[in-house]
């Protein structure tokens, strides 16, 4: 069974390009455009890992970040930030709020699903992220 990622994230290019990236790459990627939708999927579907941009319609990245975390469900699903390199200031706050970790934007589409992989549960099956 592949990996499945949640993608919030509410500009169309980023959002093409990580879904491209890893689709690519073998994973199941979903999808959400606002915050509030990135929390009901979460919940819905139990992703593999989420990737949480920061400014986003009806909830921002914080509020998301610790809404999932007061959802056992979601323990141990990690919550992967996607921050501007301009916004150092985002990453400090954003892990605060309950993010496993972060990757920098503009997307690096050489070292994106690699930087991803890192954050992945290791599992058996799952040699490619080694
Ligand atoms: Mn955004």
């Amino acid at each position: 069974m592949s990996a499945t990622l949640l993608i919030i994230e509410d500009n169309e290019q980023n959002l093409y390009l990580m879904r491209f990236l890893l689709e690519k790459n073998g994973f199941a990627v979903i999808s959400a455009e606002n915050g509030r939708e990135g929390v009901e999927k979460a919940l819905q579907y139990k992703p593999t890992a989420i990737l949480l941009d920061i400014q986003l319609p009806e909830m921002d990245g914080y509020a998301v970040a610790a809404e999932l975390k007061t959802h056992a469900e979601l323990d141990g699903t990690p919550i992967i930030a996607v921050t501007s390199y301009a916004m150092m200031g985002d990453r400090e706050t954003i892990l605060a709020a309950g993010a496993t970790g972060y990757i920098e934007k503009p997307i690096n589409p050489e070292t994106f699903v690699a930087e991803i992989g890192r954050y992945l549960p290791k599992r058996r099956e799952d040699k490619e992220y080694a």
